[in-house]
């Protein structure tokens, strides 16, 4: 494990603002996690869990440490009732992954192609796209108990998975997520009725399709329509779509006959986000250096030099005038942190 001090963080988040942190912790292997909880018992310091930073939003420098998971690496470990496991370590990067399960020949993944960020932290929002979510495929994690120091293991049912949500989600920094194991079913189940998939793939006849195929398609519509955060720091979508009862959504689409809706479970409703906001007028705005994308309104920008504060002080108003539009409040998919 290094302990650096005082570290930059700005190449540690995709929003590339900067913040300071007092500590920043890199684990090279997940036997480090013994060396982490005695360096941290002896000291009172807050801390946070950080992979790519590709969900993050910070306001301010944090004041105490910043965890890193560094290793890497992904295991097949055989097949079991009609799926086959692959674990990968927290540190991987998500996309290595998807590709790395493809050229063994698995299926499942296709959709999540090109998600930003660690295999560690996919798990904590449930990372989903076109249609898929990280839940489907999801079959056990191994984590440190922060709090108690000791390593646990989570299955579907204890991690509690929702939309873009989980037990781990819900306990901030109480868990360090060492490694996640996936069951990728053997005969794959294509799933492309989503975010114009269908169209990408030229409507190919089922027995054309492979899970390459699916995500190659994945990949270019992605790199259509998402700001490359290499080039235009983002954090992906910054609101999650509002879920509302039924009633409420029939409301709504009395007067906002072309607000898009989605089934989400019994009498509930997802409503477009994206939608409400450039209904709103967001989509392409600057404020200095703080902006809304023009390519996607869900995905608020920093053009260069924008603090988080500023970031965030935009999305605080985008969330106020959706409000008073259409009496539905957003909430932020990334963390905000300070
Ligand atoms: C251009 C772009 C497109 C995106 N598209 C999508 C998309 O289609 N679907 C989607 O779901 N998300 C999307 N995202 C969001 C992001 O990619 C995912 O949330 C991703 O899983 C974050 O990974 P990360 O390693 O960067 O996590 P971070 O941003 O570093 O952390 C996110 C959260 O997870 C926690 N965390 C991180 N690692 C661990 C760990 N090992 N153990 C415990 N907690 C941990 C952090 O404390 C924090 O709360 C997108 C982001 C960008 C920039």
């Amino acid at each position: 494990m290094q302990i650096l001090e005082n570290v930059s963080l700005k190449r540690c988040n995709t929003f590339a603002v900067e913040a300071r942190a007092r500590y920043l912790a890199v684990l090279e292997s997940a036997a480090d996690a013994g060396a982490l909880t005695d360096w941290l018992a002896g000291r009172d310091l807050p801390w946070l869990v950080l992979g790519e930073g590709s969900n993050v939003l910070f306001r301010r420098d944090f004041p105490g440490v910043i965890i890193h998971p560094a290793f890497t690496g992904v295991e097949r470990l055989g097949e079991q009732a009609g799926a086959v496991h692959f674990r990968a370590a927290a540190g991987e990067r998500w996309h290595d992954l998807v590709m790395a399960t493809i050229a063994q020949g698995a299926a499942g993944l296709e959709n999540l192609s090109l998600i930003p960020g660690t295999v560690g932290a996919a798990p904590v929002q449930n990372i989903g796209a076109y249609g898929v979510e990280l839940q489907s495929c999801f079959h056990e994690l191994t984590a440190l108990d922060l709090r108690e120091g000791e390593l646990r293991r989570f299955d579907r049912e204890a991690a509690a998975f929702g939309y873009r949500d989980s037990h781990f989600k819900r306990h901030p920094d109480r868990y360090l997520i060492l490694d996640v194991t996936l069951a990728l079913p053997l005969e794959p189940v294509w799933r492309l009725d989503y975010g114009g998939l269908r169209d990408a793939l030229a409507n190919a006849p089922e027995t054309q399709l492979s899970a390459a195929r699916i995500s190659d398609a994945v990949c270019r519509i992605r790199r259509s329509k998402l700001p490359d955060p290499a080039r235009l720091g983002n954090a992906g979508s910054f609101f999650k779509n509002p879920v509302v009862s039924r009633a409420q959504a029939e409301a709504l689409r009395s007067r906002f006959p072309e607000l898009p809706l989605f089934p989400a479970g019994e009498g509930a409703v997802k409503l477009s986000a994206a939608w409400m906001i450039e209904r709103c007028g967001w989509k392409g705005y600057r404020r200095g250096a703080a902006g809304v994308s023009p390519q996607h309104a869900l995905v608020l920008v920093n053009h260069g030099g924008a603090s988080g504060e500023a970031i965030w002080r935009l999305a605080r108003d985008i969330q106020a005038s959706v409000a008073d539009t259409f009496g539905v409040e957003l909430s932020p998919e990334p963390r905000i942190v300070g």
